[in-house]
């Protein structure tokens, strides 16, 4: 029997990041995946030319993961199966002048996706309970009542018609160390590391621990977190495409009436 992905990587309220291995592989064939990848990718394709067409619904993927955890490569890999008309990707780094002198949503609430596209957001509102709190940039009381200020944000954006979908991309440290020394080691890559990511790198438990609590106090059935493993990017990629599918589906947006008297219409 098929195993069913989508739900497996489900995160819950109950999130033990043991429980999700990322070098899992589902027993699946590393050739046939890639084949299966053209395939699911070319269903969400269709189904995004009718949610483009609808203009009703939107949808947020929100991605999150350590550095090197492919946040930029499932944007390269997956997304290039859509069209770029109605894609709009947005990366969040460190706050300007201007975005830290507002509240923390508002900087991406500014970028959510408009009904009929697709928004990416690469990092996102989820540092401000990430970084934030292991770096310890605001008091703990501060980033903790922030989980209740997402939730509720999410869920005005799911009652308004955005599908909210978020992805944790989830590598282990070891092969963290394999992709940050190729960076360093590939001139054409170098440009991607940062002395910070070292600093990162050792508060790895901390970030952790940060990921598995905002995941369990963030995953809701309107706005679900899944951890998508992500050690091996054939796979991560396949999982990450039958997510978007699931979701797709369930919105299964509508093309909308042709007009009246276009039956049997000749143009001139
Ligand atoms: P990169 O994704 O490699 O371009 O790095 C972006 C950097 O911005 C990461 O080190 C993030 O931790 C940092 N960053 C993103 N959002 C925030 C935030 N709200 N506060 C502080 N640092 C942030
Ligand atoms: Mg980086």
């Amino acid at each position: 029997m098929a195993v069913d992905v989508v739900k497996r990587c489900r995160a819950t309220a109950r999130l033990d990041l043991a429980d999700h291995d990322p070098r899992e592989t589902f027993g699946w064939d590393k050739e046939a995946a890639k084949l299966e990848l053209d395939e699911v990718m070319g269903e969400v394709d269709a189904l995004q030319t009718r949610l483009f067409a609808a203009e009703e619904h939107a949808v947020l993927v929100v991605l999150q993961a350590m550095d090197a955890g492919g946040k930029d490569g499932t944007i390269r890999t997956v997304m290039r199966y859509l069209n770029p008309a109605g894609v709009d990707v947005n990366a969040f780094g460190v706050p300007s002048d201007e975005e830290r002198a507002h509240d923390y949503l508002w900087r991406v609430h500014h970028h959510a996706p408009t009904k009929g596209t697709i928004g990416v957001f690469n990092r996102s509102h989820y540092e401000d309970v990430l970084v934030v709190r292991v770096k310890e940039f605001v008091p703990e009381g501060v980033w903790r009542r922030r989980y209740r200020h997402i939730r509720e944000f999410e869920r005005m954006l799911t009652d308004e018609g955005t599908h909210v979908v978020k992805l944790f991309l989830n590598m282990s440290a070891d092969e963290q160390r394999d992709r940050m020394q190729d960076r360093i080691d590939d001139p054409t890559e170098r440009w991607k590391f940062r002395m910070g990511d070292l600093d990162d790198r050792a508060q790895w438990d901390q970030y952790q621990a940060a990921f598995r609590d905002a995941l369990r106090e963030t995953s809701t059935s309107s706005a679900p977190w899944y951890v998508v493993p992500a050690d091996r990017k054939w796979v991560r990629n396949l999982v990450v495409a039958k997510i978007l599918l699931h979701h797709l589906r369930a919105i299964d947006p509508q093309l909308p009436p042709s007009e009246e008297g276009l039956d049997g219409l000749v143009i001139p």
